[in-house]
């Protein structure tokens, strides 16, 4: 398993070190391991692990070299993807995981102790209520996310928490186009501009994701993000 993940990830330019390995065995036994107690996953086969998680979230680095990012939001993380495989392999950013259910937030604070990680916020909230929270707003490099809604929806989400010339990068399956269709207005709306759609197959898979690259180029109104469940009523655009 440890060489999959090294040669895959080698194949996405992200060199794994040992200890880096070693962390994401731990991570796939304890998502194995607290699966079995609470809803994390579909997502539990070793291999399946390895390539439709950990590799498929490590796909970002095709589209923006995280190298020379600092600041990390994960927008409903589940069980850490993209945000916490993101971290392991780039070590140095500083990241914030969000999600609206505090039992994945107890499970991915074991995850960051028992690996022993560093520069980690983990909050429990919607998105909604958080991105009217000053302390968050704008105040991010990258907002990286993925399975979490339809891009009209996630801009609302995700863009009031990304810096001027930051990043939303949408990890997503094989239907962005006509997302990218109905959510064009929002983007703009928010603040957003569709940079480029990357095509990010995911080594040792047929999965041909494709991953939405928006940079955010004014401003979020702050009427935006509307109050919490408004957003998936009534979609912007
Ligand atoms: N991103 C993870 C992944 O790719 O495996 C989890 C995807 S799961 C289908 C969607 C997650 O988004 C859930 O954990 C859910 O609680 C969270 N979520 C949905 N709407 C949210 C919101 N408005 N604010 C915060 N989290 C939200």
């Amino acid at each position: 398993m440890k060489q999959l993940l090294l040669d895959g990830a080698k194949e996405l330019g992200i060199n794994l070190t040992e200890t880096q390995l070693n962390q994401f065995m731990m991570y796939k036994s304890l998502l194995q391991e607290w699966n079995e107690k609470m809803n994390l996953t579909a997502i539990t086969e070793d291999r399946e692990v390895m390539t439709k998680h950990f590799l498929d979230c490590m796909t970002i680095q095709k589209a923006i070299d995280m190298n020379t990012q600092k600041t990390v939001i994960d927008i409903g993380t589940g069980a850490g993807f993209p945000g916490l495989v993101i971290k392991i392999a780039f070590p140095h950013l500083e990241l914030t995981l969000v999600d609206a259910l505090k039992k994945r937030l107890t499970f991915l604070e074991e995850v960051i102790n028992q690996l022993g990680l560093k520069g980690i916020k983990c909050i429990h909230s919607r998105a909604e209520d958080l991105g009217k929270n000053k302390a968050y707003r704008e105040g991010f490099d990258i907002c990286a996310s993925r399975a979490v809604a339809n891009l009209a929806v996630l801009s609302e989400y995700t863009l009031p928490f990304v810096k001027i010339d930051g990043y939303l990068m949408a990890l997503k399956g094989q239907k962005i186009e006509e997302e990218l269709e109905q959510g064009k207005k929002a983007i703009k709306i928010l603040g957003g501009q569709l940079e480029e759609v990357i095509h990010a197959g995911v080594p040792f898979t047929e999965l041909d994701h494709k991953i939405a690259k928006i940079r955010k180029v004014k401003p979020t109104a702050t009427k935006y993000p509307r109050k919490a469940g408004e957003p998936t009523k009534a979609p912007l655009g």
